[in-house]
């Protein structure tokens, strides 16, 4: 059972998604490709497309605009990760360039690439071996902030105080 990661961030982010459209599951090659199209038609034409993912907890991909929350390409619903897709397009074929687990929303942990391995693996596309780069979340236990860390630094950015050794971005004030 792969752990599931609910919506951490800030409630007003949350409040906004009554205007949100559904995203669809990607969970075939041609889904993916189709998405893509609907994504690349709202950006200039370039060799690389950046875009907002989740992983449903059914397993599945989702893929949003880049400008959109995780939250909004989630519907609100827990996750089974999240974060960033960089397609690229060589020989009228698409391939994922980089994947980061960047979304301070859902604060999903390096471990959480099993997921998206998975969800991957369906879809005929080459993609990379992890997350690039992998990132860590820490919420600051005394003023609250949620932390992506750095090289190492465990220390909260607005405080200063030193952040935990685990994982606690659920854990509330
Ligand atoms: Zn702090």
């Amino acid at each position: 059972m792969l752990k599931q990661y609910n919506y951490v961030g800030p409630p007003e982010i949350r409040a906004q998604l009554n205007s949100v459209r559904m995203s669809r599951p990607v969970n075939t090659h041609q889904a993916l490709l189709h998405q893509i199209e609907l994504l690349t038609a709202e950006f200039n034409d370039g060799p690389y497309l950046t875009v907002t993912f989740i992983i449903d907890t059914e397993g599945h991909l989702h893929i949003c605009d880049r400008h959109q929350e995780h939250v909004a390409c989630a519907l609100g619903r827990p996750v089974l990760s999240a974060g960033e897709i960089t397609f690229a397009l060589q020989h009228a074929d698409y391939y994922i360039e980089r994947i980061t687990n960047q979304s301070t929303g859902y604060c999903p942990e390096p471990a959480s690439w099993q997921a998206v391995d998975s969800a991957l693996r369906r879809l005929e596309i080459h993609y990379p071996d992890f997350f690039e780069p992998a990132y860590d979340f820490r919420r600051c236990l005394h003023c609250a902030q949620i932390n992506l860390i750095k090289d190492n630094y465990y220390i909260c950015a607005v405080c200063e105080t030193d952040l935990p050794a685990f994982w606690n971005c659920d854990q509330k004030e």
